[in-house]
């Protein structure tokens, strides 16, 4: 095999931008392919006409220490940053103060600042969706949904949802099982921007009882404009109920779920909306890590392959990524 091995990763989220930055300064060839108009995935950040809101993922913590290390090197290139709320927690006692003092990160200005950064001038095709894998002569083709063929690459790292990944994995049955039985629960996310500053000191909500499971005061995240903007999030059960709800009805519902949790009253927003996320969290948390045919040249990654939080899916592409290193 020449030295220069061509792979294509699909999904441009946490878990395949591990992957790819890896393969990279290992001297691979690596080539990404995102559906969506940018990379990120679930790290996602919404620009709207009232600021940036981050819908997915609103902070993330580091346990293990080569993801310590990495996050190390995001501060030092001015990605991301601590962020220290002032956090409560709400349940049936109310709302009080939480003395969890876990350090947590974002990225600044805004989430996608961390993706844009490990993206840097990796070549990614975006809004091109991936429907079929064909493996012709020892090497891989990738079609896409508009008929357009791509390569072709001598490995593929599949880096999206479990859902999205069975039909790319067909072939390969002791890959696509484990996906094919890995659930993800749904979730809504509520952008608010409102006319004036809310009294109150909860800068960030655990949410314990009723419809919401988070609620965050954008501002008082680093590099964040100083606008009343906040974000709350359901709980996966209240987002199953309302799966298919009036966008418009579940901002209403959550904003006076969150005027309770707040005690006070919300006034009416100068910007609201609504986001489901159908695949927001792996139901269950996995230890498969991440998944190789390597006779085939075929590895999967993805938050749900480890533990569905942001360090996971890091994790997980990482391991990808050496398991494919090692491949002759
Ligand atoms: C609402 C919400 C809140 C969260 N909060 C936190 C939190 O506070 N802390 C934390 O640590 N984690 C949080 N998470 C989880 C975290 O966002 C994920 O664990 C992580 O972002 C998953 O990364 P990934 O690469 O595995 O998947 P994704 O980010 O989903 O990336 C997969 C990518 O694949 C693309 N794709 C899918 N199918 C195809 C196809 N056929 N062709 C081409 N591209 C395709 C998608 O567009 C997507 O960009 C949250 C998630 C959500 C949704």
């Amino acid at each position: 095999m020449s030295q220069a091995r061509e792979v294509a990763v699909i999904g441009a989220g946490m878990s395949g931008l591990s992957a790819a930055t890896l393969l990279q300064q290992a001297g691979l060839k690596v080539t990404l392919f995102d559906k969506s108009r940018g990379s990120g995935g679930r790290l996602s950040s919404k620009r709207t006409t009232a600021g940036t809101f981050d819908m997915g993922t609103q902070y993330f913590t580091a346990r293990d220490p080569a993801f310590a290390a990495a996050v190390a090197e995001w501060v030092a290139a001015g990605w991301v940053a601590a962020w220290q709320p002032r956090l409560f927690r709400y349940d049936e006692q109310g709302l009080q103060p939480s003395d969890d003092r876990q350090q947590r990160f974002v990225g600044s200005p805004r989430m996608t600042a961390l993706s844009r950064g490990l993206l840097g001038s990796l070549p990614l095709h975006s809004s091109t969706r991936i429907e079929q894998l064909q493996r012709r002569d020892q090497q891989w083709q990738l079609t896409d949904s508009d008929g357009v063929s791509h390569g072709p690459f001598d490995h593929i790292i599949v880096a999206v949802p479990p859902a999205q990944a069975v039909p790319l994995l067909g072939s390969a049955s002791h890959l696509a099982d484990p996906a094919r039985t890995s659930d993800m629960e749904p979730g809504w996310a509520v952008a608010l921007s409102l006319p004036h500053a809310l009294d109150t000191a909860a800068e960030a909500v655990f949410v314990r009882s009723g419809p919401l499971d988070w609620i965050a005061r954008d501002a008082s995240k680093p590099g964040r404009d100083a606008t009343e903007n906040w974000v709350l999030q359901s709980t996966p059960s209240w987002a199953r109920e309302h799966l298919d709800d009036d966008p418009q009805q579940v901002a209403n519902a959550l904003t006076a779920a969150a005027s309770k949790v707040l005690g006070l009253a919300i006034p009416t927003p100068v910007f609201q909306h609504a986001h489901r996320w159908l695949y927001a969290r792996p139901t269950v948390a996995s230890d498969l890590g991440a998944m190789k045919a390597s006779e085939q040249g075929l590895f999967v990654c993805g938050d749900w392959c480890l533990g569905g939080r942001l360090e996971a899916a890091w994790l997980s592409g990482q391991r990808a990524a050496k398991a494919l290193i090692n491949t002759p």
